[in-house]
C-alpha cells in the first residue's frame, strides 16, 4: 500500500475511535509533588529540580530526583519527583503501596489534601516530615474543552469508562476534569492498571451516567 493510503486509513480509524468517545489511558506510578519549602529541605536551599521527561499534560514533567517514603511498617524507595514545584506538597501512592507503608490513606482528588495523613520523605540523610498530603489519587480524565464538547461531558462530571484490553472491565466513579491547559488522557494508578490488564496505548470508552 502506498504511504498516502495508509495515512488516510490511519486517520479514519483515529477519527472513528474518537467518535466512539474513546480516550487513551495512562498509568501513573507512585510519585511526589514538592513545594519550594520541601525541595529546600530535601535537596538544599534554592535547589532546582532536574527535568528528565515530559509528561502528557503540558508543563508537567518527571524529574531525575528520587526520594524514599517512610511509613511505620515499611519504606518505598526510588519514588519519582514530578515537576514543576507546587504550592503544597502531595504524595500519590496506590492502595498496595499504603499497605507497604502501613498508613491508612483515603482516595482523594488531586489537590484536596485537607485531613489526609502525612508521611516521612527522605533524600539521602535529609528528612522531611510531611504533615498531610498523602493520597491515593481518584481516577480521572484530563480533557480539553473541545473533547468535552465532542463527548458531551462537562467539568466535574462523573462517568464510567469501559477499558478495551485483554482483561476488560468498566471503571465507575471516574471524574472528568476539563481545562484548556490539558491534553485528553485518563489517569489510573498501578493497582487499577493491573486490574484491567493495562498496556501502553490501552483505550477506554466513556459511558455517560444518567443524572
Ligand atoms: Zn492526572
Amino acid at each position: 500500500m502506498n504511504q498516502q493510503l495508509v495515512e488516510s486509513i490511519v486517520n479514519e480509524v483515529v477519527k472513528r475511535v474518537q467518535d466512539e468517545k474513546c480516550v487513551e489511558i495512562e498509568a501513573s506510578g507512585k510519585h511526589v509533588h514538592l513545594s519550594r519549602e520541601a525541595i529546600d529541605t530535601l535537596f538544599g536551599k534554592g535547589y532546582q529540580l532536574t527535568k528528565a521527561k515530559e509528561l502528557s499534560q503540558p508543563g508537567q514533567y518527571a524529574c531525575k530526583e528520587r526520594v524514599t517514603l517512610i511509613g511505620p511498617k515499611g519504606s518505598l524507595h526510588n519514588v519519582v519527583v514530578l515537576g514543576p514545584e507546587r504550592k503544597e506538597s502531595q504524595v500519590e501512592v496506590s492502595l498496595t503501596d499504603t499497605l507497604s507503608l502501613g498508613i491508612k490513606v483515603p482516595v482523594r482528588e488531586s489537590g484536596k489534601i485537607e485531613g489526609t495523613p502525612g508521611v516521612i520523605i527522605a533524600s539521602g540523610s535529609n528528612i522531611l516530615r510531611l504533615e498531610k498530603g498523602l493520597i491515593v489519587a481518584k481516577r480521572h480524565i484530563h480533557m480539553t474543552p473541545d473533547d468535552a464538547k465532542k463527548f458531551y461531558v462537562e467539568n466535574g462530571e462523573v462517568v464510567q469508562v469501559k477499558v478495551f484490553s485483554n482483561r476488560p472491565l468498566i471503571f465507575d466513579d471516574v471524574l472528568v476534569r476539563v481545562n484548556p491547559s490539558y491534553q485528553t488522557y485518563m489517569h489510573i494508578d498501578y493497582d487499577e492498571a493491573n486490574a484491567c490488564g493495562f498496556a501502553k496505548g490501552t483505550m477506554g470508552k466513556i459511558i455517560k451516567l444518567c443524572k
